[in-house]
């Protein structure tokens, strides 16, 4: 699992210093994110709220755990005690829930508006109009528990570079337009495995790369 540690370094030497890596290490067990973290990688990423329930206990007290897929209300109760930023918010009502839940435990939880900027049919995520409209709204900033930190997207899963490029740069100048509302919106989060240097070309200042660390998932174990 050397290789691991590997990736992480050439990954991160990739980058510019301020953008922020993200290791997505669903489906990955402990062991491998035991290998990622002994090369410094701190920011995990799971898209399930069981999986990253479970691993959580298992690895070191200063690793920050993301949530990067859709979350159903009545798991946000698990997460709440330890997650340092849900990525996936898709709605004003998951914004109150998690608000609610992270006051129960005395904590303030970083999110981001999933917005929708791939062509292709997806299920999550919020029509760009209305990601800025909820980032902006009294009640968002009203909330105590909760502070919405800024925008996350996925462009579609095409070959075609300049279509991935176009949907990156829609996400960077709706970031924009949000910043000049509110210049506290400080997080943009864009790109994986196949992408991030195009989504750091245009913008991004926070990249989720799995496969390229990890290796390829095997979601039939
Ligand atoms: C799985 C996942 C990633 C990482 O995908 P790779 O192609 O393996 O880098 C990034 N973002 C989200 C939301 C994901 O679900």
């Amino acid at each position: 699992m050397k290789e691991i540690e590997e990736n992480i370094r050439s990954v991160r030497a990739s980058l510019p210093p301020a953008v922020e890596l993200v290791a997505v290490s669903k489906t990955h067990p402990v062991e491998a994110i035991r290998e990622a973290y002994r090369a410094g990688q701190r920011v995990f990423g799971e898209n399930k709220v069981q999986e990253m329930c479970a691993k959580q206990p298992e690895l070191p007290g200063d690793v920050r755990w993301h949530l990067i897929g859709h979350l159903q209300s009545n798991k946000v109760k698990y997460i709440v005690p330890f997650v340092e930023m849900i990525q996936s918010v898709d709605s004003a009502e998951l914004l109150a829930k998690i608000d609610a839940a992270a006051g129960k435990v005395g904590r303030r939880i970083d999110c981001l508006l999933e917005v929708r900027i791939a062509c292709e049919e997806t299920k999550y995520g919020l029509e760009p109009e209305a990601a800025l409209a909820l980032a902006l709204s009294e009640q968002t900033r009203h909330l105590e528990h909760v502070r919405v930190r800024g925008l996350m997207g996925m462009a579609s899963n095409t070959p075609d570079r300049e279509q991935v490029r176009r949907e990156f740069s829609s996400l960077k100048a709706l970031w924009d337009r949000l910043r000049e509302q509110d210049p506290t919106m400080d997080v943009l989060s864009m790109g994986m495995s196949g992408d991030y240097p195009i989504a750091v070309e245009c913008g991004s200042t926070m990249v989720r790369v799995g496969s390229r660390i990890f290796g390829a998932r095997n979601y039939d174990v």
